[in-house]
């Protein structure tokens, strides 16, 4: 097979309109502070800043 056209794969599409780069784009709040995280906005569930993380893991990990 010797098909020169196999190479000819579709490269990266144009970026969107409003897509965000892996840095400096819009962060998600901190559901607790308010803050910006380090997550995305699209970022699923609750996102917590290092603080409120770092906090949460501290109380989970002595209560009870
Ligand atoms: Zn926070």
């Amino acid at each position: 097979m010797d098909d020169d056209t196999y190479c000819a794969a579709p490269g990266p599409s144009a970026p969107g309109p409003d897509v965000p780069a892996d840095e400096g784009g819009p962060f998600a709040e901190c559901v607790l502070c308010r803050k910006p995280t380090e997550y995305p906005e699209s970022v699923k569930g609750a996102p917590l800043c290092p603080v409120c993380a770092w906090q949460e893991a501290g109380r989970n990990a002595c209560s009870g």
